[in-house]
């Protein structure tokens, strides 16, 4: 079990004498986040592997154009409810109704949804509300380093579970609790399409995953972006699917990856039990989320886009997807190993060449015009050295080939050198 250090992962911030609080200390950086701002440096043409964001020709811009000056009204300029507009919170309903999202048992109930500024404003709802100083957080190995570097912002110590082309490694949660001498007030998983390795939960280790929580009055906090994003393969049931009515379990969802992250529109599928202080929690951070956004979103949904759009996302992330794992194999064959996700944005790229260094690599490769997240930036630890995340769904396939094979070209002059 490897116990995270605060700022592994990241650059400690400059820090003048004040009286900080001891939180304070533990504000890790995002590798992922601040790639945004190191590649709007660079002025020659980069093919973006690196962000999980959808490609701009994906984003239903022109919809939201159209529906913008409908929600400008006054209304929509004032304060709104903390648990998000009725509205929105309708519309959200029966789409999760119609499409099968959420179980039989949970139609037609509202106090379910909270509506919250993305997914992270989520997922901080959560660590918030189940983290105090010290407690043990159980996260993926390789994780999305922003949701357990939420966990360690409450001060939680951080064990990592291993995960494989099954996900996390329920089979070995006893054990590192008995190491640990604890249980986890909270267990952070992406089970449906994981950020980063774009691998999906089996149902036997779901199950074994909810048994595991129960037995141990653990909750489980499962933050599914992706779910939507299938484009082969069976679904499987979500963790809330599994176990309706279930208190333990702390559904984070976002409209930001099958609409736009840039709504920065979110919702809590949660137990009405807690909806009273995720609202108090909510209050404290922003009161409301943007109203006109909301507005926008409802009507985007009641107009009834969401299907058409999120099928067209479905087949042209497939096609990205069978481009990327075409190009890897015939590009860099069994140098490396690769996953091969059903839905979702990413890849994980293993190197078989441990001493290849994708942190190395990186300048390397965005001289050459490709830029990647390298395996680092998603542990708290720092593992995954020879590993990297390639995003397939923000380039068109041309540029996908023409994006690795300028990785091709780096890893070639990387490992001359
Ligand atoms: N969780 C995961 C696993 C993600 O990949 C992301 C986005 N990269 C988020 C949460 C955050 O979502 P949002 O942009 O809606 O805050």
């Amino acid at each position: 079990m490897s116990i995270a250090s605060p700022s592994a992962s990241s650059s400690a911030p400059s820090r003048p004498p004040l009286p900080f609080a001891s939180r304070a200390e533990h504000l890790v950086g995002s590798v992922i986040d601040s790639s945004v701002a190191m590649l709007a440096a660079y002025d020659h043409d980069i093919v973006k592997f690196g962000m999980g964001a959808p490609a701009p020709d994906m984003l239903p811009a022109e919809d939201f154009a159209r529906l913008a000056n409908s929600v400008f009204t006054p209304e929509s300029f004032t304060y709104g409810e903390t648990q998000g507009e009725p509205v929105l919170i309708d519309a959200l309903l029966n789409y999760l109704q119609e499409t099968g999202q959420i179980p039989a048992e949970h139609f037609g109930n509202r106090d379910r949804l909270v509506i919250t500024t993305g997914g992270m404003q989520g997922i901080d709802l959560g660590f918030k509300l189940f983290v105090s100083p010290g407690d043990l957080v159980l996260c993926e190995a390789p994780t999305y380093t922003n949701g357990s570097a939420t966990a360690l912002s409450y001060e939680a110590e951080i064990a990592e579970v291993p995960v494989d082309d099954e996900g996390m490694q329920v089979d070995a949660l006893e054990d590192i609790v008995a190491r640990a001498g604890r249980a986890p007030s909270v267990i952070y998983t992406v089970p449906t399409f994981q950020n980063p390795a774009g691998v999906t939960m089996s149902l036997a280790r779901r199950q074994k995953l909810l048994d595991f929580a129960h037995r141990h009055n653990s909750v489980i906090l499962e933050d599914n972006p992706y779910g939507t994003l299938r484009f082969s393969g069976e679904d499987i049931p979500s963790l809330s699917q599994l176990s309706p009515n279930d208190p333990l379990i702390f559904g984070v969802r976002t409209f930001s990856k099958f609409v736009a992250p840039g709504l920065r529109i979110g919702w809590l599928d949660i137990d009405p039990q807690l909806r009273g202080l995720v609202i108090n929690a909510k209050q404290t951070m922003d009161s409301c989320t943007s109203l006109p956004t909301q507005h926008m979103v409802a009507k985007w949904l009641n107009d009834g886009n969401a299907e058409t759009h999120v099928a067209h996302l479905r087949s042209s992330y497939g096609e990205r997807k069978a481009t990327m794992t075409a190009g890897l194999e015939r590009l860099f064959g069994d140098e490396i190993r690769s996953t091969d996700p059903d839905g979702g944005f990413f890849l994980w790229v293993t190197f078989n060449d441990e001493t290849i260094n994708t942190e190395d690599l990186m300048p390397v490769a965005l001289e050459e015009g490709v830029a990647y997240i390298p395996g680092p930036a998603f542990s708290q630890t720092g593992d995954f050295t020879n590993a990297l995340r390639l995003c397939f769904a923000s380039a068109a396939p041309d540029r996908i080939e023409d994006g690795l094979q300028r990785l091709r070209r780096a890893v070639d002059k990387y490992t001359s050198t």
